[in-house]
């Protein structure tokens, strides 16, 4: 049991196996102490029972997933709006933010960050009101045309910086391993106090599926230790919470799953 201490388990991960009940229940039952649900989760049931089960099963929450999609989403700024009052609702201790890639038939990658900038400031007002911090992922570049066009970590505090009081950034170890100025970067973030979360999943060689094929720690090529104490010399000393999104393991039982996170995180993390 004491093997989870430290670790929040993305729902995602599970996704397949478990309804945010069944999911919450096994994380418990587990040891672990935190979780990331997903809105869709608590569409289901609605926010104010998805605390109650949450709560209920003595879980805290590091963020809630998604808000974002600025630059496709006509209606962003209501939408990110409502996802500030589920993550209150949940007690989340943040909103985790995927921007927006290109625009349908776009190739004005200047545009789509200008409108990234644009709505962040739109939405932030709102959030420092319900003290919900926005979370910026910066994604690996392969997302950027579906997804995401802040890409790196020096992106997303250049935005911060920006922005001001009531923004920071996640730092997945998937999307920001290859990153030749990370280790500067994450001083950077600590100084700037921006870390919000630290996300932790494998890259496969090969990754077959862009966005259904992350590895287990241990099963890619990502130094999880190095990125570790880079993260905690920074001064974040918050769990580490892994976010699977992957046919693979969404194929075994979701008990397994779970033991399996934590078994890695112990070994590799
Ligand atoms: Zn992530």
């Amino acid at each position: 049991m004491a093997g989870a201490k430290g670790l929040s388990i993305n729902l995602a991960t599970v996704r397949q196996q478990f309804d945010l009940q069944q999911a919450c229940e096994a994380c418990a039952r587990q040891g672990i102490e935190w979780v990331a649900p997903w809105r869709d989760q608590l569409a289901k049931v609605g926010a104010a029972e998805a605390a109650r089960i949450i709560a209920g099963s003595g879980l805290r929450v590091t963020g809630l997933c998604r808000g974002g999609m600025f630059t496709t989403d006509p209606n962003a700024i209501d939408d990110n709006r409502r996802a500030i009052d589920e993550a209150a609702t949940i007690g989340a201790d943040h909103l985790v933010l995927v921007v927006g890639g290109l625009p349908a038939g776009s190739r004005d990658l200047a545009a789509a960050r200008q409108k990234v900038a644009e709505g962040l400031a739109a939405v932030l007002p709102y959030a420092r009101a319900a003290k919900i911090p926005l979370a910026i992922e910066p994604l690996h570049p392969m997302y950027a045309p579906d997804r995401a066009v802040i890409n790196t970590l020096a992106q997303a505090l250049d935005l911060c910086s920006a922005l001001g009081e009531g923004v920071g950034v996640v730092l997945d170890t998937y999307h920001l391993w290859w990153d030749p100025e990370l280790l500067p970067q994450i001083a950077r973030a600590g100084r700037d106090k921006r870390i919000l979360a630290h996300h932790i999943s494998d890259f496969l060689v090969p990754t077959r599926d862009l966005l259904n094929d992350r590895g287990m720690m241990g099963d890619g090529v990502i130094d999880f230790k190095g990125f570790r104490h880079a993260v905690e010399a920074a001064g974040f000393t918050g769990p580490q919470e892994v976010e699977l999104f992957s046919h693979d393991w969404w194929g075994k039982p979701g008990d397994q799953v779970i033991a399996t996170c934590i078994e890695r995180f112990n070994a590799f993390c």
